[in-house]
């Protein structure tokens, strides 16, 4: 998921972005999500021209993927949202995405594979993408997500190359297209999936102590919770308040913790982290601020692992043992589809032959 939903809340929100509207909401027209007066031009609604559609279908053919065609419906099934105690199943019409779209979404395949297959070997097919024609039909800019018969998908929104212009002006991002950047972070999701994690039962990821995370039951609400381990002990972490809006400094169980180390039942009385600090003090930093749980650690991550050059780098820099972790994580991936150290993955983030000299696929 993408500055989606999350118990409550959303990442636009908590970021100072606009929202998109709600399920069932219907933009005023020419609008674009979240009511604003942009984008002036409702391209969503714009005849696809016969450039993308040639587009679609080599992108079809190459990677074995499926991408929307206008006039076309998908059912929403379970996303995210649902670890978190919220459901969806609602009917969403599709379109085919323009020429723009198409050049970001081909750049993000490239560096992907194979996280774009729903199998685990080679020649297996590719997972749906779906740009939807309406907006606010779903509660993120982009998504990885369930259709209603359980196969997983990405969602895109309509206005979301009108949201990510402005979106992520951190510097891990500053020279990438951001577009691209959405799709290999959703596809990043898709690679969990497709190496065993159940994106939608996180608690159970062996993943989850590497990349420095603990699941805990609230102490009085009993809902699943994430808390990231503290690097000044293993018995103080912090979970993320959407009340206070940043961490806050608890114990292995979920309990707040003072500034002396005591515990309390008060949220008032937990030491609170803004979210722009809670890098410097986690034992596995994450390297950017969408850091909420580590399914979206681990997916901004594999992101900037396979976007490589400065991304790449910047990972390296902030997060070594996540940079690790991630490309660990990708290379089983690589041998997993195509057999053991065939191919590895290049600075650019595509992948190389390592029995052809290293050239390029
Ligand atoms: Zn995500």
């Amino acid at each position: 998921m993408l500055a989606g939903l999350v118990a409550g809340a959303t990442l636009a929100s908590l970021l100072g972005l606009p929202e998109p509207l709600a399920a069932g909401e219907t933009a005023p027209a020419g609008a674009g999500a979240a009511g604003e007066s942009e984008p002036s031009a409702n391209f969503a609604d714009a005849p696809a021209d016969a450039q993308a559609v040639a587009k679609v279908e080599e992108l079809e053919k190459r990677y074995g993927v499926r991408i929307s065609r206008d006039g076309q419906a998908v059912r929403y099934g379970t996303a995210y949202g649902a670890i978190y105690g919220q459901s969806s199943n609602w009917s969403m019409r599709t379109r085919t995405p323009n020429s723009s779209e198409l050049a970001s979404l081909e750049e993000a395949l490239a560096v992907s594979n194979p996280s774009h297959l729903l199998g685990k070997k080679e020649g297996s097919p590719g997972i749906s993408i779906y740009f939807l024609k309406d907006s606010g039909q779903h509660q993120a800019f982009a998504d990885w997500g369930l259709t209603d018969d359980g196969k997983p998908a990405v969602f895109v929104e309509p206005a979301v190359a009108h949201y990510v212009s402005r979106w992520r002006s951190d510097q891990l991002l500053s020279s990438v297209d951001k577009l691209k950047a959405i799709f290999v972070h959703e596809l990043s999701h898709n690679s969990a999936y497709r190496m065993g994690y159940d994106n939608l039962q996180p608690d159970r990821w062996k993943l989850l102590k590497d990349l420095g995370w603990l699941p805990a039951w609230n102490p009085r609400t009993r809902a699943l919770e994430f808390l990231i381990v503290s690097k000044e002990s293993k018995d103080v972490c912090f979970k993320f308040s959407y009340r206070t809006r940043s961490f806050v400094r608890c114990d292995r169980g979920g309990h707040f913790l003072t500034d002396a180390g005591s515990k309390s039942d008060h949220l008032r009385d937990a030491v609170k982290v803004p979210i722009e600090n809670l890098s410097f003090l986690a034992l596995v930093p994450p390297i950017t601020y969408y850091c909420f749980d580590p399914m979206e650690v681990f997916a901004e991550a594999m992101m900037a692992y396979r976007l490589g050059g400065v991304p790449r780098a910047k990972l390296k820099e902030l997060s070594p043992a996540l940079h690790d972790l991630v490309r660990l994580q990708d290379q089983a991936e690589i041998d997993m589809t195509y057999g053991k150290g065939r191919y590895g993955r290049g600075e650019d983030g595509r992948l190389k032959d390592n029995q052809a000299g290293g050239r390029a696929i």
